[in-house]
């Protein structure tokens, strides 16, 4: 489907998602909104967009667009959102959805009043690795499984070394930036939804104020399944890890979560143990044709709002867990619409 795009927020992944929707028919890139106009200029001027705005409902108007890409710092997300899919546009809004479930909801509910598609950038559901351990784990090829370990740690690069760091109010730290990530993969293999979580959280040399540079946690699904998960800014040559236990043999990914949409894929059972070949893929060009594709009312995006929510009721109860010490039940969403533990 042919769509006019608009970019709400001058930000790095931005530039990358740019490329990808670049190769997908039909997308007309048209402009972009940043709060700083010199800004707004460089980065039209720099992606070949025709529009440069700094306000934000003259943006809306005068783009008339079909769709907008919301990447902004997380604070921003849900008004914006709220006003883009008041101006009829679909939305395919970066991670964490929002800072508030019910923020979160809100941004829900405006997509159903107003007919448009609500997507959260949960890029590595489009890795073919983990859409492999999907189907192999939904097909019994391990048995049941119980456990589930998960090590996502980078070195935050240089030039991403703002906001996250010493920002709270927009967001910062691993848990928001990082563990959404890991929560939405994890229901995305598991089928399963979150219950419980148990968290630890620290400084190890990047985290400034509150922020946490290095969280650990454990995470309990329904049906049982254990999951462990460790996420860094600090950890320079890691690699990363997804192990999934079951009780026939178990399957093992190296290097899987990342931007790159690659990574090494192994299965180990009674057989012995075999990897298993990836393809790689560009996971924002496949997110966003998902998206596109939805947009046209064929299928639904790789990842919801709804999901987004999920990932970030995970997220924002580990932070509850990290300053009591206690295991935090994860919030649902109630008859009466509202989220609440337990
Ligand atoms: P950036 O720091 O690059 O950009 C965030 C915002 O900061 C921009 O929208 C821009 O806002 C402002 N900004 C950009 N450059 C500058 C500058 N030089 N000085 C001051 N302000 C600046 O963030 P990211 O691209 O890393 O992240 C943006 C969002 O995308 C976040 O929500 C993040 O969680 C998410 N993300 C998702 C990824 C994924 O794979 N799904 C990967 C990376 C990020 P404005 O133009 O309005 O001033």
């Amino acid at each position: 489907m042919a769509m006019r795009w608009g970019f709400i927020g001058a930000s790095q992944i931005a530039e990358r998602v740019i490329g990808s929707l670049r190769k997908i028919d039909g997308q007309e890139l048209v402009g972009v909104v940043s709060r700083n106009a010199e800004r707004a200029s460089q980065f039209a001027a720099g992606h070949g967009l025709a529009q440069a705005h700094t306000e934000l409902e003259r943006f809306l108007r005068e783009g008339r667009f079909d769709a907008v890409y919301v990447s902004s710092t997380n604070e921003q997300h849900c008004a914006q959102t709220l006003a883009a899919l008041g101006a009829g546009c679909h939305v395919m809004c970066e991670k964490p959805l929002a800072m508030a479930l019910d923020d979160a909801q809100r941004m829900v509910d405006a997509a159903v009043a107003h007919g448009r598609v609500l997507a959260t950038n949960h890029h590595l559901r489009a890795s073919d690795c983990h859409r492999q351990m999907r189907a192999l784990i939904a097909s019994g090829a391990i048995g049941r499984v119980h456990g589930v370990q998960v090590s996502h740690a980078v070195y935050l690069p240089l030039h991403l070394q703002g906001w996250r760091l010493d920002r709270p109010d927009a967001g910062g730290g691993v848990m928001l930036d990082i563990l959404v990530h890991d929560t939405d993969l994890l229901r995305f293999l598991l089928q399963a939804e979150p219950r419980r979580i148990y968290t630890s959280v620290s400084q190890a040399g990047l985290g400034r104020g509150s922020v946490e540079d290095s969280a650990m946690s454990v995470i309990e699904f329904d049906g049982g399944v254990l999951a462990q998960a460790h996420q860094s800014f600090v950890a320079p040559h890691a690699l990363a890890r997804l192990h999934v236990l079951g009780t026939e043999g178990n399957l093992y990914a190296q290097a899987s979560l990342t931007q790159a949409g690659a990574g090494r894929l192994w299965l180990r059972d009674g057989q012995g143990e075999h990897e298993l070949p990836v393809q790689p893929v560009d996971l924002y060009e496949a997110g966003f044709s998902a998206f596109v594709c939805a947009c046209a009312g064929d299928g639904a995006p790789l990842a919801s709002g709804v999901d987004g929510a999920r990932a970030m009721a995970t997220a924002l109860a580990g932070l509850v867990s990290a300053r009591s010490g206690r295991r935090q039940d994860i919030a649902r969403k109630r008859r009466t619409g509202s989220w609440k533990p337990g």
